[in-house]
Order: structure tokens, then sequence, then C-alpha cells
């Protein structure tokens, strides 16, 4: 494999760093682009960086920021819970036009998914499609555009915490330190050419029932919390389109009934229970429509109620032509064009959403996000550097 050329064994820490000589040599116009994608993207998958291992994203960070230390570069980093995250910037600005945005984290894999190798075209290896393939393209872009990058407004926003919800990441940096930009391109997508155009939202709740106990012989007597419990559920489910609905897209609010406790013994009338609800809703429902849902619920079921867990917000990406020249260049780039998408899923898109700041969500043909093998296909890998490199130049150079 010739990516394994330009890899030697740190002494001291046992990971495999690049050897940097040869890593800046690759960055010349002799060397193909698929080369220096899969030597970039081979070197971050060997860290281990699964979210909780903050030592792992930190020393994944820290071998981002010696990739970029000779480059016209403002690099902030940032920690919180230990989570690292590194922000580069052309300008000294929290605004730029556009963000280059990845999360380094990768879900959790055996230690075989951090040793990448190269078969029938395709990388393989844990965080190949999610998402260290767009932090390769990134380290190569701004490596390639080197001391050019002055004549830019571009940002880096690597964070270390997308897998466990972006709390400490992209959510933190936008609401607490005030970064925002006016696009950012974020390929955390299913891949080959999808293009996430929404994802629903997300709401759990805790219904909670009260009853009175009475021996199961006496039924009357006593007030059931488990049947409360169902009735309630019940109610929610009017609003609901039933599963199978028949539809392949299912872009529809669903309920997913969770978890159920109550009950001592079988000879008792329960006089309290409680359930978990996971409500997922499209971006024309709002989050006060499930609370009003709940309400009305809590009114035809005396005695239970509902107590909201998690709310976050679905989001719909606005179609402008910021949007149209991204499909135009893959349109150009590839000879196809992008797939739109709804996702069921949720990513690091809808922290950008709640500013209103639109994301580009689509990623080159790969496969194996969050299974065992997963890889990228590295030819592609290369037609998607070319697209975000366009894709630059067209929105983020400066015209002075
Ligand atoms: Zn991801
Ligand atoms: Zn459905």
């Amino acid at each position: 494999m010739p990516s394994e050329q330009v890899l030697h064994k740190n002494q001291n820490t046992g990971v495999t760093h690049p050897d940097r000589s040869n890593t800046r040599a690759s960055a010349s116009h002799a060397i193909p682009q698929t080369t220096i994608l899969s030597d970039i993207l081979s070197h971050l998958v060997r860290f281990p960086t699964i979210s909780d291992d903050g030592a792992a994203n930190l020393e994944a960070m820290d071998w981002v920021e010696q990739q970029l230390a000779t480059l016209p570069l403002h690099i902030t980093r940032l920690e919180r819970n230990g989570h690292p995250n590194l922000i580069a910037t052309t300008r000294k600005t929290k605004n730029p036009k556009v963000w280059l945005a990845a999360h380094m984290d990768v879900v959790s894999g055996s230690p075989e998914a951090f040793k990448p190798f190269m078969q029938g075209g395709q990388l393989h290896g844990r965080g190949t499609h999610d998402m260290k393939s767009a932090i390769a393209i990134y380290i190569a872009l701004l490596q390639k555009l080197g001391q050019s990058l002055k004549e830019y407004d571009l940002g880096l926003m690597l964070t270390s915490d997308e897998e466990i919800g972006g709390f400490d990441g992209v959510k933190w940096l936008l609401d607490e330190h005030g970064y925002r930009g006016d696009i950012a391109i974020i390929p955390d997508s299913g891949g080959s050419w999808a293009m996430e155009m929404s994802a629903k939202g997300v709401s759990w709740w805790k219904v909670t029932a009260a009853g009175l106990s009475a021996h199961a012989g006496r039924v009357w007597h006593g007030e059931n919390a488990i049947d409360k419990i169902v009735a309630f559920i019940d109610n929610v489910r009017t609003h609901i389109i039933p599963e199978p609905c028949g539809t392949p897209d299912h872009q529809h609010n669903t309920l997913n009934f969770a978890t159920i406790t109550g009950g001592a013994s079988t000879n008792q009338v329960p006089d309290e229970a409680s359930a978990q609800l996971d409500i997922r809703f499209t971006a024309d429902t709002s989050i006060d429509t499930i609370k009003a849902w709940m309400h009305e619920a809590a009114m035809a079921v005396p005695g239970a109620h509902a107590k909201m867990l998690l709310a976050e917000a679905p989001y719909r990406v606005k179609e402008d032509e910021r949007i149209d020249d991204f499909r135009r260049i893959v349109r150009e780039v590839t000879g196809h064009d992008v797939t739109p998408v709804n996702s069921h899923g949720s990513s690091d898109a809808r922290h950008f959403a709640v500013h209103d700041i639109p994301t580009i969500n689509v990623g080159p043909t790969a496969s194996g996000f969050h299974v065992p093998d997963e890889w990228i296909d590295i030819d592609d890998l290369a037609r998607f550097y070319e697209v975000i490199r366009q894709y630059v130049e067209d929105w983020a150079k400066c015209t002075v």
C-alpha cells in the first residue's frame, strides 16, 4: 500500500504519525490527489478517536494543527468536558464566508478498525466514511491553497463530540463563543452523493401516571396506573401515522414507546407507572404542537401527565443559489446529480440551523456508517475534494 511508505512509528506514544517532510512533499502537484488524500486519511484513522477518548482526540487535533503550522491561519483551540475543538480561520473572524466543518470523533470499533487498509480502490477503517474523509480533504485543500489562503475568507471547524450530541463542539462554539458564518460544509450524511435537505427533530418524554391500589380480585376498587399510561399513549398516537405506513421515505412524525415501569405484583392493581417516549418530528411540526398533544392526552386521562426530557428542533435547508451552485459543481465534476434526501437521524447541522446557517451535507461513495466494515471510495473522494475546492473558489474567495 503506497500510503504506508510515509508512515513511521512514533517511539514515545506508539501512535503512527506521518513523516512530515514526506507529507509536505506529497502536497506538490506531481503526486496524484488520491495518494495525498489516502495518506492523510490513513493517518487520521490511526488515532482511535472514539468520542469519550479525549486523549486520542487531542492527539489527533495536535496532528492536524501541525499539518497547518506553516499556513497563514489563525488557530484557536478550545476544549470543554474533555472534548477538544480546533478552529482555523484565514481572517481574524468568527464569521467566515464558508466553514469547512467536521467531527474528529468516531463510534467505537475493534482495534483492527483503526488499522486502515486499501482494497480495490476503497480505503477501509473506522472514520473513513464518518467523517475523517472530510478532514483529509480540508487539510489537503488548505495545504494546496498555501500562502494564497490570505485571499480567502474561510474557516475550518473541527470538533470531537458529534457522535454524542455535539454539545461541547458545534453547539457550544456557536451558542457560547459566538461563531457564525454564511454557510457550513459538513459532509456527515449517508454518502454516495445523497444530499441531506432536512432532518427530523427529536423529543423525549417521560409519562407518569398515578392510580389507586386494590386487590386484583376487586379491580373496581382501584385505578390502574399502567392502563392510564397505555390510554395516554394511545391518545398521543392519534396524531401519528402508524407503521408500517407503506411509504418508503417515512417523512412523517413517528412515536416509539420506549420503556415502561410499574406494578409490584400480579395480584395487585398498580398505583403508579411511568414510560418513556421518543417522538421524531418533521420541520412541518413544531415542538409546541407536540406539547399540545401531551396536554390534550393529559386532559383525557386524569392522573397521567408528561414531562419533556429533551427537545432538538428539526430543520430544512433553505434552497438558494449557494446550494444550487454546489449541485452544479457536483454535476460538472462527477457527471451526475446529487440525490436529495430527508434524514431520520441527526448531525451537527442542526446546531448550525438554530443560527440560520445553511449546511451542505453530502459526500462521496462510501459505506459502513457505524458498522464494523467502514470504507470510502478513494477516486470518488478525490472528486469530492475537487467539488469542495471549486466551491471554496466560488464562495470563499475575496474579490478585493
Ligand atoms: Zn458523523
Ligand atoms: Zn412511515
